[in-house]
């Protein structure tokens, strides 16, 4: 399948299950209107002059348009471009620039931001230009502007008007049109986070994404009887793929509580649209448990879900799985670049397992453990995880230096990821590679001394990283939040940790802040640590 193709197949069958629910729009639809709507889009996308292979951005919350776009810009042969709602103008203009598109899709505002003024302030000269005909000095590809708003702007297209050149004639031509398409052509590209340097983007193909869809869906055991409540992001892969596309694949309603993350917009979506399954990363879900009215709320309906995106703590996993009635909740593990799931727990799986393990390896992907030279591992010991099969990406956007240093000669997938498989199959990750620390020959995972430092009654919240030493070539550095009202020193903390690990994993440095550098999408950036230690230490 191509997603057109999917989607053309899926509406067939199920014309009269509900598609999608987007409660802060009041936008209810079944697969015969959503169908309807995402062709009247993809037609109305081509009547505008766009070209197969032509990339249009997307920088938007979650909104029905959103996942209209996202089924519509693939069926007319474009390639859709997830730009971080959180991205401000320079971002904005790395992002739109990276990858020449030549059509940006917007909101007028959200909230306190103003999505038009901003785009207006990178190119002014969108007032004066005829719709469809911007010549932008900062943004020289960009032509086409739509905005999601129905009172006209200058210079833009408004969405309105973009459907309804999608007539008749014009869905003629889209249906001829998307006979050439083939499902090895890109259709997304996708930014990675940003937590080991700059945001790279990842060229997704049509087969990338939809089997990944179809597999993550598979996992969760969804049918056209299920609702997923969906409050992560779209422009993510987790809210575009392990949410949208996972439930089209099966035919499930697609739930979207409100625009941003709001726990009881989330809570009362699921009880009101009687959800079946609930994603988030860990803090969402802890938030929900954690809301004075959570027990108002009757959550009896939900079954599944996934948690995923960080290491998932047990006791939330528990709570989750007794609390929120979500028996089968699974936890995945993956990256932009696999589509992205490559590892992801099943409900067959025994409940420790589906905590202290990201599962097995999904069906049809291969999996490695290596050390430096590359020789496989054996069972049980730390290597480098790379994964190789249908999911991993055409290659990062025109940058074939960095593909090649991704994706080896025999297609391995180099995740940059530390893990360790048991004799069962089931993977844990230890970290990253990046952020593994070599002090004077000795390999130290900063995860385990961030565990350790957890338990010290003070430390709310705490990153360590290794910093250049002309003796020992690294040495380990703690960043520390401590709790409210909370004193300490370095000395506490280093004699702290003599007591329990071995003399090289005990931090050299340790510094009090009050935040971490981290990225738009909530990952800590250690590099960026590591840079301002290397200053202080200069
Ligand atoms: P960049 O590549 O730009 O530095 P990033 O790797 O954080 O950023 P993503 O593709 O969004 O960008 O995230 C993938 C990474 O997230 C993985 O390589 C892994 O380090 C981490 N990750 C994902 N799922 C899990 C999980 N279940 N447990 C632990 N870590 C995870
Ligand atoms: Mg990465």
């Amino acid at each position: 399948d191509t997603v057109g193709s999917l989607l053309d197949r899926i509406a067939a069958m199920h014309p009269e299950r509900p598609a999608l629910v987007v409660r802060s729009q009041q936008v209810r639809l079944s697969y015969r209107q959503f169908h309807a709507d995402v062709e009247r889009v993809a037609a109305g996308l081509l009547a505008l002059g766009l070209k197969r292979g032509d990339r249009i951005g997307i920088w938007a919350p979650n909104r029905a348009e959103w996942v209209v776009l996202q089924f519509a810009a693939p069926k007319a042969g474009l390639i859709l471009v997830n730009i971080n709602p959180a991205y401000r103008v320079h971002e904005l203009e790395f992002a739109l620039n990276k990858v020449r598109c030549k059509a940006l899709v917007l909101p007028r505002r959200f909230k306190s931001s103003h999505y038009l003024d901003m785009l207006n302030e990178l190119a002014p000269e969108l007032a004066g230009s005829p719709p469809g005909q911007l010549a932008s000095v900062r943004l020289p590809a960009l032509r086409d502007v739509i905005v999601l708003d129905d009172a006209p702007a200058p210079g833009t297209h408004a969405w309105s008007e973009v459907a309804a050149r999608g007539d008749a004639q014009a869905i003629d031509h889209l249906h001829t049109m998307e006979c050439e398409l083939s499902f090895d052509d890109p259709v997304n590209i996708q930014f990675t986070s940003g937590t080991t340097g700059a945001p790279k983007g990842a060229t997704l193909t049509h087969h990338n994404i939809v089997n990944n869809g179809y597999f993550i869906g598979e996992a969760m055991r969804l049918t056209e009887q299920d609702r997923l409540c969906i409050p992560v992001p779209f422009y993510h892969c987790f809210g575009m793929v392990l949410g949208n596309l996972a439930c089209v694949t099966h035919g499930a309603c697609m739930v979207i509580p409100g625009e941003g993350f709001d726990v009881l917009a989330t809570l009362e979506a699921v009880q009101e649209e009687r959800c079946t399954g609930l994603h988030g990363v860990p803090t969402m879900f802890i938030a929900e448990l954690e809301h004075p009215e959570f027990r108002r709320f009757d959550l009896g309906s939900l079954r599944t879900g996934i948690m995923a995106g960080s290491p998932c703590p047990i006791e939330v996993m528990r709570r989750v799985v007794s609390e929120m009635h979500m028996s089968e909740v699974t936890i995945a593990y993956g990256m932009t670049e696999t589509s992205p799931v490559s590892f992801q727990t099943t409900p067959d799986d025994p409940l420790e397992r589906r905590v202290d393990s990201v599962g097995r390896i999904h069906p049809h992907l291969e999996v490695k453990l290596v050390d430096e030279q590359g020789r496989i591992v054996p069972r049980g010991a730390t290597g480098e995880l790379c994964t190789r099969g249908y999911s991993v990406m055409l290659g990062y956007w025109e940058d074939d230096v960095r593909t090649r240093e991704a994706i080896d000669e025999a297609r391995w997938m180099h995740t940059g990821d530390l893990a360790v498989i048991d004799d069962d199959g089931y993977c844990t990750i230890v970290g990253r590679l990046k952020d593994m620390i070599i002090r004077g020959g000795e390999n130290v995972y900063p995860r385990e001394i961030e565990e350790f430092l957890y338990s010290h009654p003070k430390v709310q919240d705490v990153q360590v990283f290794g910093v250049p030493d002309p003796k020992f070539g690294e040495q380990v550095c703690a960043w520390i939040r401590l709790r409210e009202g909370c004193e300490s020193s370095e000395a506490e903390i280093q004699s702290y940790c003599r007591h329990h690990l071995a003399y090289f994993k005990v931090p050299h440095y340790v510094r009090f802040v009050d935040a971490f550098p981290m990225t738009v999408t909530g990952k800590v950036q250690k590099y960026l640590m590591r840079e301002a230690m290397a200053e202080e230490l200069l």
